[in-house]
């Protein structure tokens, strides 16, 4: 049986409640379809944010065990890429079903492991689950073409797996990220080598359980676990064709880096810093909510997350109804009936968030709304943040600059449009923007203007559905936007194309002599 603490549930027993666990149990690697206790000399300890009790230990996975998950994944290749498409996609739709069953304890994995509601950590779930339920659909995605390219010939062109493929994977969504890899991955005929993040390992163990029960045949999946040097064995193994990963601009640009210089494919989605711009004409309280709920929840840990509002013109005047409604949301522990937010992933991050409020109070801003030291009753001891909004602040300020990936709204004011847009623009990140406006014409222009992968119009958070891909510009995105994970760019970047031209003509009218130049 499986032994992390979260894999060790099922499906109708689960935790609920941030109660320390007495006994916590070793989370495991996941090779060859056996949950195996590693025999790793460094371990991660993994603690609830909410109380910073220990949950379990994540282990620095063996250069053995490293090597064993390759191995088996290579030996898998060859069978698992003749299995019909047809039998994969039976095994999809058994992995979506089961995914929909143990939906609630996938989530209640990601409350205590990442903090984040388990209203909001369903969420997290269903996105991911949409991206399996979409790769269901692999029979008629992954057709080639035909073309009579000649009398008597024509050329056909196939998809292919690529073979071994591996996915690093970020903290703040513990199941939809790892399921924007697996499913695209092996549907498509990979075999698969996946590091969660070691902060919260716990949804991508119930995942792995419930794939091998789905049917997928050992290999085809696998998890390692541990921090850089799991990494860098995965950028230098020849094995390894392709790379996706998300997370910071840190590890991603030299994860982008060094795995091309090793000639693999890479998709690396990286930091964020979203802006929208609000319109005197927008429905205000349209506006005011929608830019409430993006900034704050799951305490703003999402890279699509509001972080940062251009009030253009009277609109300045909304800031303090924005504190009204982000003073009214609930900070508490992710089980707790009517909690908006959760804590942040760690101590270290609390202060660097922290940190960062200070920095802004420093260079001349206003704290209107100070989420630092916030102190849940029941969670003295967990990692929380409170909605905290920074205004009048200006573009050359730490706080505008950095990503601060916590519930922390940041609030600039410019005068017009074109303002708006000329600072959107300058922006170095360029995941999403959103405009909130009633004028068409106004949201045309911002919709043409603004160089962001990702756009709403009245919308906060315009993450597209699994038909569509995730589609980032500039710094958050690595190597210029060329791979995007799912939809249709997603199923390219794990397959290969190949061509094959044929010729078939009846013996007696096949020429008797060689022919030595290119056809005419
Ligand atoms: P992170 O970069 O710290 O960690 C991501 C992964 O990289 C983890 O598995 C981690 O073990 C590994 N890693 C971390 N540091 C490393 C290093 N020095 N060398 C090698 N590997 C390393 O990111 P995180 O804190 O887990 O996630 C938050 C970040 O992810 C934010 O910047 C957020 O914007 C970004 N993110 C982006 C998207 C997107 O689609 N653009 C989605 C989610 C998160």
């Amino acid at each position: 049986a499986p032994s992390t603490s979260s894999a060790a549930s099922t499906a109708s027993s689960y935790p609920t409640d941030h109660n320390p666990i007495a006994d916590p149990i070793d989370t495991t690697n996941f090779i060859d379809n056996e949950f195996t206790t590693s025999k790793a000399t460094t371990w991660i300890d993994l603690h609830d944010p909410a109380t910073n009790n220990l949950i379990t230990r994540v282990p620095q996975s063996t250069n053995e065990e490293l090597k064993a998950a390759v191995a088996s994944a290579e030996a898998a290749f060859p069978a698992w890429r003749a299995t019909s498409i047809m039998a994969r996609q039976q095994i999809m739709f058994k992995f979506t079903s089961l995914i929909r069953e143990h939906w609630d304890r996938l989530a209640a994995s990601i409350t205590l492991e990442q903090g984040k509601t388990f209203a909001d950590a369903k969420g997290d779930v269903l996105r991911g689950l949409q991206v399996a339920e979409t790769a269901c659909g692999i029979t008629t995605q992954m057709t080639g073409e035909v073309l009579e390219v000649a009398k008597d010939m024509e050329t056909r062109s196939y998809r292919e797996p690529l073979g071994v493929v591996a996915a690093i994977c970020p903290f703040n969504f513990p199941a939809m990220i790892p399921l924007w890899c697996i499913p695209v991955a092996t549907v498509t005929g990979n075999c698969l080598v996946m590091k969660p993040s070691e902060r919260d390992p716990g949804a991508a163990m119930i995942l792995a359980e419930l794939a091998k029960e789905a049917g997928f045949p050992p290999g085809v999946i696998n998890i390692v676990h541990g921090t850089a040097p799991t990494v860098d064995f995965i950028l230098d193994e020849p094995a390894i064709k392709a790379i996706s990963f998300v997370g910071s601009n840190r590890a991603g640009e030299y994860i982008y880096t060094r795995g091309s210089a090793n000639g693999k494919r890479v998709q690396a989605n990286l930091g964020a810093k979203n802006h929208a711009a609000v319109l005197p004409d927008c429905n205000k309280n349209h506006a005011l909510n929608a830019i409430t709920g993006a900034a704050f929840g799951a305490a703003g840990q999402r890279c699509m997350a509001l972080s940062t509002v251009v009030m253009v013109g009277e609109t300045k005047e909304w800031l303090p109804e924005i504190a009204e409604r982000a003073k009214a949301l609930n900070v508490n522990g992710g089980f707790e009936e009517g909690a908006d937010l959760g804590p942040v992933i760690s101590p270290e991050s609390k202060k660097r968030i922290e940190d960062l409020i200070a920095s802004a109070e420093a260079e001349g801003a206003t704290i209107l709304l100070d989420g630092r030291n916030c102190k849940p009753e029941k969670y003295p001891n967990g990692n929380f943040v409170g909605p905290t909004i920074i205004t009048n602040v200006t573009t050359d300020m730490k706080c505008y600059k950095e990503e601060i990936f916590g519930p922390v709204l940041v609030c600039v004011n410019v005068e017009t449009l074109d303002d708006a847009i000329n600072t959107i623009n300058a922006n170095e990140y360029g995941n999403g923007a959103s405009i909130f406006t009633k004028s068409g014409s106004t949201a045309s222009r911002f919709q043409k203007d603004i160089e962001a992968g990702q756009l709403g119009i009245n919308v906060p958070i315009p993450v597209p559905l699994p038909m569509f891909s995730f589609t980032g510009n500039k710094k958050s995105i690595a190597g210029g936007g060329a791979n995007t994970f799912y939809g249709k760019p997603g199923m390219q970047f794990y397959t290969q194309q190949k061509t094959v031209t044929s010729f078939w003509k009846s013996e007696d009218a096949i020429s008797t002599k060689a022919s030595v130049i290119m056809p005419t």
